[in-house]
């Protein structure tokens, strides 16, 4: 007697595009580069038709699940999300899942170094990136495969002021990861995108695909 073969969600993405919970086009192009040699293609939500929900969640799992379960319960398509941000212990884990919003409406980031340089004062100065990715697959695809898989990925440091560096973006010029003497602003993007947080929890993802 033959069984069923094991279903693969490697096999499902083969056959349906795999929304990007984001309507930002330039993540969608770099999450592209990445999982194109698997054979996969990545469209954004504003392609797919679907807006971004309010993220109501009070860690990046629960804000990334909340996003890709959006996208995959209003598309019937497989979703991916991300959230990401920088933890600070020291300050209660701040600015953390507040990342964006530290920096205010104008996302001037001056603001939100400024507010973590005044409430660290003298205490520890570790801190790391988080960065987790959720992919949802809906019911209507699959019932053995449906659900929401976390893959987390995180970078340890030490924070420095004053802010160091023009390479970065948001909280790359504070931050100086491990085994380094130099800021995330200060190193080579090719480098700093080799291991950080983002890397780090999109290997995961690749290796379970790879897996599955
Ligand atoms: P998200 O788009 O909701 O995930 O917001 C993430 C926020 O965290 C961004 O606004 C950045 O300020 C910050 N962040 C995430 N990853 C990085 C990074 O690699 N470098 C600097 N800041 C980051």
């Amino acid at each position: 007697m033959s069984s069923a073969p094991k279903p693969s969600i490697l096999a499902l993405l083969h056959d349906s595009p795999l929304v990007i919970a984001s309507h930002n086009e330039g993540k969608v192009k770099e999450i592209n580069a990445l999982i194109a040699p698997l054979g996969i293609k990545a469209i954004s939500a504003a392609t797919a038709g679907v807006d971004e929900p309010e993220e109501t969640g009070d860690t990046f799992a629960a804000n990334a699940a909340l996003k890709s379960e959006y996208s995959a319960n209003h598309t019937k398509l497989p979703a991916l999300s991300d959230d990401s941000g920088l933890v600070v212990p020291a300050i209660g884990g701040g600015p953390g899942i507040y990342s964006a919003r530290w920096a205010g409406p104008g996302k001037d980031f001056s603001v939100a170094f400024e507010r973590i340089q005044n409430e660290l004062g003298d205490k520890p100065a570790d801190a790391h990136f988080i960065c987790v990715l959720a992919l949802s697959i809906p019911h209507s695809l699959s019932r053995a495969l449906a659900g929401t898989y976390i893959f987390e990925g995180r970078i340890d440091g030490k924070l420095t002021f004053p802010p160091r560096g023009d390479k970065g973006f948001g909280y790359d010029p504070i931050f100086i990861p491990e085994n380094h003497d130099i800021t995330f602003a200060e190193i080579d993007p090719a480098t700093k995108n080799s291991m950080s947080h983002r890397a780090r929890a999109f290997n995961k993802f690749l290796d379970f695909l790879k897996a599955s």
